[in-house]
């Protein structure tokens, strides 16, 4: 009872801070190493064992959408409980490649803003 109470409560917290503020890649990054330090979990965060965690994550994701055929886009149909169970899978994976981008010594914010200005010489806009 004191536990749940306590979930309860760090649950309330983390609410208050998503709503307060827009959070960045280098903010959940230095919440996931503390995570890590604090448990001592940092000894098993090597490369391989985040990727291969991730690709669970990205497993659990995919159930989601498991035989439910064509999922039009803003979910009409899915309840608040599966909305919110989608948004944790979500989490997940971007937690666990952030995660894994930083023990590679890649800056996943700066290496996605390349990418997009790539993909855009790769694939220009048409002319209008
Ligand atoms: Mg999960």
């Amino acid at each position: 009872m004191e536990g749940e109470k306590k979930v309860v409560a760090m649950e309330e917290e983390v609410k208050e801070e998503v709503v307060a503020v827009d959070v960045s890649l280098k903010q959940l990054s230095k919440k996931l190493d503390d995570f890590a330090k604090e448990r001592n979990w940092e000894q098993y965060h090597n490369p391989r064992n985040l990727l291969l965690a991730m690709i669970g994550e990205v497993g659990e994701l995919s159930e989601l959408f498991m035989w439910k055929g064509e999922v039009p886009k803003g979910l009409p149909g899915w309840g608040e409980a599966e909305k919110e169970h989608l948004g944790e899978e979500l989490s997940d994976v971007l937690l666990y490649l952030i995660r894994l981008s930083d023990m590679c010594g890649v800056d996943l914010g700066d290496a996605a803003t390349r990418k997009i200005v790539k993909n855009a010489v790769k694939y220009p806009a048409p002319s209008k």
